[in-house]
């Protein structure tokens, strides 16, 4: 039954608009209670990566809810937590021994922070008390994450409330590299920025660097440089600084292989996933750490001084590791590989010479598309057109779900379209992805006035 919304009493992200109501999911298809299909072509946020309703993961929740529904950490632990850490464990990056479970991504990066504060204490080294990390990233909406985050906008009225974090330059190629740079020299540049500022506050002062492997909610897609998070790694070494790479969006399979920074040949000391891990079926985020992070609080004091109540949630673990398994089982990182090439390929004939498109770029089956009002000089939009909301909403009415947003340049001004189809579509349902974006692009663009 649709409820109307004069009378809803949940605190809606939006306050002024109604939105429709969700009634039904199946494969890359939701339903509303208007009997409307949307294509999703963004799980959400990045979320679903097996669809809608898949059978196996639904089946596996069921199974698990009527054993057991929940049993508190602090008393037990369980069979599917015990076995979605091994399956995490075999496919970690090297070195990573433990999975550390909580409800989100938000959460992951909360608890990274504070291990990589806990181990500084554990090893003797309590003076460091700094992060560094980038601006433009977003690494999620509690306290501690905001202030590594790099969003002006999502900072902004917070600020007081935020941890001092020191935030550099983000990888943002199509921005920042000149002209005249290679790509390996504009990562080289950024590395020197790092390094300047590691010596500022002083390497033996710093706790960590945090980082999304590929840039993904607020900047749209951002993928590295060659060489960009060897060097990261490296200064990291040098300094004894751990490195978190928070992967709660870009990870899990979404770039074609199961970790992205699997791609850039380097290993985190912390890696925060959530999204794909749980595919939306339930909520749930993990850190992977690695062995020595857990060995000094092993033989030091003994425990993580942190916790929540729904740690390790067993149905959140059961439908996680179905997911998991149905993606290793259906070789689904593969597809994401051949789609994805298929997919910007696609995007490329169609947008590649749109006058208002400045840039398509991604890896895998997550692909960013920046807005511009001129390509030659790769001027954005009016921040007052809103063009990302018009075009969120046009793609609706075509019944197309996408991930738009904006402040893609700075936090306020510019505009990007986020891709994040599941990792079941297939070809012909991208094709039908591609038309109907095509289409709600150009809506957007006349109703605001211009053309395409
Ligand atoms: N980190 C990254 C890279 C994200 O993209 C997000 C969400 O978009 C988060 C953290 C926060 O995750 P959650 O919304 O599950 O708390």
């Amino acid at each position: 039954m649709a409820h109307h919304f004069d009378h809803s009493r949940v605190f809606h992200r939006q306050l002024q608009q109604r939105p429709p109501e969700a009634a039904s999911g199946q494969g890359m298809y939701l339903f509303d209670t208007e009997g409307r299909a949307y294509l999703d072509a963004s799980g959400g946020a990045a979320v679903s990566c097996l669809g809608h309703n898949h059978p196996d993961v639904i089946a596996a929740m069921h199974r698990q809810i009527d054993r057991l529904a929940y049993a508190h950490t602090s008393f037990f632990t369980t069979d599917v937590a015990e076995e979605l850490a091994d399956v995490l464990i075999a496919s970690a990056p090297q070195g990573m021994s433990h999975v550390y479970f909580v409800s989100g991504g938000s959460e992951a990066v909360e608890a990274a922070l504070k291990m990589a504060r806990q181990y500084a204490v554990e090893i003797g080294q309590p003076q460091r008390r700094h992060f560094i990390a980038r601006r433009q990233s977003y690494h999620g909406n509690t306290l501690g994450a905001l202030a590594v985050g790099g969003n002006a906008w999502r900072r902004a009225q917070f600020e007081p409330l935020l941890i001092d974090v020191t935030h550099v330059s983000p990888c943002y190629e199509y921005r920042d590299r000149s002209a005249d740079e290679t790509p390996e020299q504009y990562g080289q540049r950024l590395l020197a920025e790092l390094a300047a500022t590691i010596e500022t506050l002083g390497g033996d002062k710093v706790l960590a660097f945090v980082a999304e492997t590929i840039g993904g909610a607020t900047a749209g897609v951002l993928t590295p440089v060659p060489g960009y998070f060897r060097g990261v790694r490296e200064l990291c070494d040098r300094h004894g600084i751990l490195l978190i790479l928070d992967e709660v969006m870009c990870g899990m399979g979404r770039s074609g292989t199961l970790h992205a920074c699997e791609q850039e040949g380097v290993v985190p000391d912390l890696l925060t996933v959530a999204k794909g891990l749980g595919g939306g079926y339930q909520p749930i985020g993990a850190v992977l750490v690695q062995e020595r992070v857990v060995d000094a609080m092993r033989r030091g004091s003994g425990l993580f001084q942190h916790g929540h109540t729904y740690l390790g949630h067993a149905v959140a673990c059961a439908a996680a590791l179905a997911v998991q398994r149905v993606i290793a089982r259906d070789g689904l990182l593969e597809r994401v590989r051949a789609r994805g090439e298929r997919l910007g390929a696609r995007l490329r004939e169609l947008l590649g010479a749109h006058p208002h498109v400045g840039d398509i770029r991604g890896r895998g089956l997550f692909w960013g598309i920046e807005l511009v009002q001129e390509r030659s000089t790769r001027q954005w939009f009016d921040p007052a057109l809103r063009l990302h909301a018009r075009l969120k909403a046009a793609a609706m009415a075509e019944g197309l779900l996408i991930y738009p947003m904006g402040g893609t340049v700075d936090g306020r001004c510019g505009d990007h379209v986020l891709l994040a189809p599941p990792f079941i579509a297939s070809e012909a349902e991208l094709d039908a992805l591609l038309v109907r974006l095509d289409r709600a692009l150009s809506r957007t663009l006349a109703d605001t006035g211009l053309t395409s």
